[in-house]
């Protein structure tokens, strides 16, 4: 016989299963965005891992919003860079191209500048410079 106290305790079960499930696959995403967002603001990335997948545990999605809403106020302190120049951030590649083309000096064509390498490439030549 299933008396309605079951069917009750049962619902709550399932809706707390399914907060955990979402928990469970915001932290993923929100860890991963958060992780490297922190980086990039040269934020302690690892502490707010960690304080993230704690919160998430014990307060499933509740807390993993509440740890996201703290770190979006936070983050508003930390611009990206964090002030440092770019070649003290490992791993890190500034979006900065200089503002003039420079031109190949081989065969004078204009060169594009690759962020990623730090260096120009001449698509005619097909050399970096
Ligand atoms: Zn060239």
């Amino acid at each position: 016989m299933v008396g309605a106290f079951q069917v009750f305790f049962e619902g709550w079960i399932f809706i707390f299963l399914a907060l955990c499930a979402v928990g469970i696959i915001a932290l993923l995403v929100g860890a991963l965005w958060m992780y490297q967002d922190a980086q990039s603001r040269r934020m302690d990335a690892t502490i707010w891992l960690v304080f993230l997948i704690i919160a998430t545990l014990i307060g499933t999605i509740v807390g993993f919003v509440i740890v996201i809403v703290l770190y979006l106020v936070i983050r508003e302190s930390h611009p990206v860079g964090g002030g440092m120049p770019a070649a003290y951030m490992p791993g890190y590649a500034p979006m900065q191209t200089p503002p003039v083309p420079a031109a190949c000096p081989v065969c004078g064509r204009p060169m594009m500048w690759y962020p990623q390498y730090q260096r120009w490439y001449c698509p005619t030549c097909g050399q970096y410079r």
